[in-house]
């Protein structure tokens, strides 16, 4: 973003090197993990399978019948093929980013790999004459679908697919911890003045002590 801001911001400056500086922002746009022309064949052989998969349903299906719940039974029924481990809620493992052993848990296709699924056939649906307010691909139930195996493979494998929403908690954890540390210091200052030798042992215990003092003091 900054970089290709930056190449715009210079072109009228160096004329001739227009081009090819639109050029290079252009590549860092699209930076992509797939190139063009493999994401295309991909999407061809996606369009493909699905629809082998629609000529094998029973009942017979037609493309112009399909609906969002038949995507989903497509996608549910891709998980065999799936090469990814969703522990289920009894593993021990449940939740475990990198297991140290082996379990009997199911593969199923990953949340990432069908999400980019579901985009591919999508664009496909309607570059072969589908209308875009037809498209099964773009169906409310498979975008909570998504959410749903989104959300339940986060659980099951340790690893938030979401950004991060834990900004009030940690506030909450470091205000008490100050709280918390405010005390020992005033306490351990008084207890220097007393032993000394007993080191970190006698914190607590004189934390303890400084706080019935000051409730003491409070009191009285
Ligand atoms: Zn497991």
């Amino acid at each position: 973003m900054d970089s290709a801001s930056g190449a715009g911001a210079s072109d009228p400056n160096s004329g001739g090197e227009g081009p090819s500086a639109t050029r290079s922002a252009a590549a860092a746009e699209g930076s992509s993990p797939a190139p063009p022309s493999r994401y295309e064949s991909q999407k061809r052989r996606d369009w493909n399978t699905f629809l082998q998969y629609l000529k094998n349903h029973k009942p017979p299906l037609t493309l112009a019948r399909c609906s969002g719940a038949h995507v989903i039974e497509f996608l549910k029924y891709l998980d065999q093929f799936g090469k990814t481990k969703v522990h289920i809620t009894g593993c021990p493992y449940f939740g475990h980013p990198n297991p140290p052993a082996p379990c009997a848990c199911p593969l199923k296709q990953a949340w990432g790999s069908l999400d980019a699924l579901i985009g591919r056939l999508r664009a496909a649906y309607e570059e072969n004459g589908g209308r875009p307010e037809s498209n099964p691909f773009g169906a409310r139930a498979v975008r909570i679908y998504l959410r749903e195996v989104r959300e339940g493979q986060a659980k099951a494998r340790g690893i938030p697919y979401e950004k991060k929403k834990r900004k009030r908690p940690n506030a909450t954890a470091a205000t008490v911890v100050e709280n918390v540390s405010v005390a020992p210091v005033s306490q351990v200052a008084d207890a220097g003045g007393g032993g000394g030798g007993e080191g970190s042992a006698s914190t607590s215990s004189a934390a303890q002590t400084a706080t019935t003092t000051t409730a003491t003091t409070t009191t009285v």
